[in-house]
């Protein structure tokens, strides 16, 4: 077991009492057992809690525990439906500075525009929240970039800068567009939230803000549940008060490297926390295992998307397979010019701008035909029309799928797997059915 593992374990044992505590209706559950006996194999035994679940034990908690301290209302996440929150969310602590003598990193948060320009410097870090209400909003944020400060005991110019996926993408087109020169630049690091991020994006992000991406994964259901791109392995970690699990489509734990399944997280309790016991929430999102990594001691993870936004099938001989995720689509089709684009706001997550605009399509299962699955390509031009050109993009797009997934290619030769790819005119779909970045 790696120290993590060791951390995670004792976290356990504390948050089963306190789950049995706190939530009764989980005694029938969670029975009382031996220190020795509770680790990953007994949390296995509980039921997945899925987002019905998780409502249904925050009602309890909130009617068991009645000096609650804090609970929220919010809106957002990917469905931007109001989600209620309960307890203690603790405060962005980022690492200190390494020495002393060594000036502190000045941080920029872009915000989403609702909460205006507020200055904010608490006594640990030099952050600014920059507003993007608006294509303004853009060129105010390349100004603060550009701009040299004297806070004493700060670096002379942000250097990391903490944005939506969504944003940081219309940043580099504003920049793109209006001929922005970032050699004054300071930046260093780029942190983005997001549940995926396309190689191309990434690649484009990188080199127009000279900057490294360093992307954070997490749900709106449990705040603490944050994991971090790992600048040693590539995929992403949980602290230790976050206790993962992937399984595949019926449940049994996965752990060889680069296996999919499904991303369950345990919330593990502090002896004083407060917030509400949350134990295998179903992220809903489609994980990769990583490979080990040498400086955490475990093996990470990384997002591909939502799973209902890929297929899963049984495999037979080779376990359960995921030929396509959300992830491999968006990575084939990001950088494509010749599929159609969408600019719904709901689907940039943010503000709109010119030119800040998604691929449409979507990926369905085949209803009738087991192993088979459908994807639809909104085109830029009518695929009748432009017949040679469409081929080309089938055939690229299969190339794709196979090269980047190994699920793809075993699913073809074990069990059938067949992607009906299909092409449509510009107008096609509705923005409802289309896939959100
Ligand atoms: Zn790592």
């Amino acid at each position: 077991m790696s120290p993590l593992e060791l951390s995670r374990n004792f976290n356990l044992i504390r948050t089963w009492r306190l789950s049995r505590q706190r939530l009764p209706s989980l005694q029938r559950l969670m029975p009382e057992l031996a220190e020795q006996d509770i680790h990953l194999e007994a949390l296995r035994q509980l039921p997945v809690t899925g987002k019905l679940e998780y409502r249904e034990r925050a009602q309890e908690w909130l009617e068991t525990n009645a000096a609650l301290p804090h609970f929220m209302i919010r809106t957002g996440g990917t469905t931007g439906a109001p989600t209620l929150q309960w307890g203690y969310m603790p405060p962005y602590a980022p690492p200190p500075a390494p020495s002393g003598e060594e000036p502190r990193p000045l941080y920029l948060k872009a915000g989403d525009g609702r909460q205006g320009t507020v200055p904010h410097f608490p006594k640990d870090v030099g952050s600014l929240i920059a507003p993007l209400r608006d294509i303004e909003g853009y060129r105010i944020m390349t100004e603060i970039l550009q701009t040299r400060y004297r806070f004493a005991g700060y670096e002379e110019q942000f250097s990391r800068l903490s944005i939506p996926l969504p944003a940081a993408k219309k940043l580099v087109h504003y920049i793109l567009l209006n001929n922005i020169g970032v050699n004054n630049f300071g930046l260093r690091e780029v942190h983005t939230n997001s549940s995926f991020v396309s190689r191309a994006w990434r690649r484009r992000i990188e080199t127009v803000l000279q900057a490294k991406l360093i992307d954070h994964y997490g749900f709106t259901e449990i705040q603490t549940a944050r994991a971090h791109e790992c600048p040693s392995c590539g995929y992403y970690h949980f602290p230790d008060s976050i206790y993962p699990e992937v399984v595949d489509l019926r449940g049994n734990l996965l752990s060889a490297p680069h296996a999919n399944g499904r991303l369950l997280v345990t919330r593990l309790l502090e002896e004083n926390d407060c917030a509400m016991p949350v134990l295998r929430f179903d992220s809903g999102d489609i994980a990769e295992i990583g490979v080990p990594c040498a400086f955490t001691g475990e093996t990470g993870f990384k997002p591909w998307g939502k799973i209902d936004h890929s297929i899963g099938i049984d495999g037979g001989a080779a376990g359960d397979l995921y030929p396509v995720r959300y992830g491999d689509i968006q990575d084939a089709i990001d950088s494509s010019a010749v599929v159609a684009r969408i600019d719904n706001i709901r689907h940039s997550l943010v503000t709109l701008t010119e030119g800040d605009t998604f691929p449409k399509w979507r990926l369905l299962p085949c209803p009738d035909a087991a192993n088979q699955a459908r994807l639809e390509i909104e085109m830029l031009f009518d695929p009748r029309l432009f017949t040679d050109e469409w081929a080309q993009f089938e055939a690229d797009l299969r190339a794709r799928l196979d090269a980047n997934n190994p699920d793809y290619r075993r699913a073809i030769d074990h069990a059938g797997f067949h992607l009906h790819i299909a092409g449509l005119p510009p107008g096609s779909l509705s923005d409802r059915d289309v896939m959100k970045s």
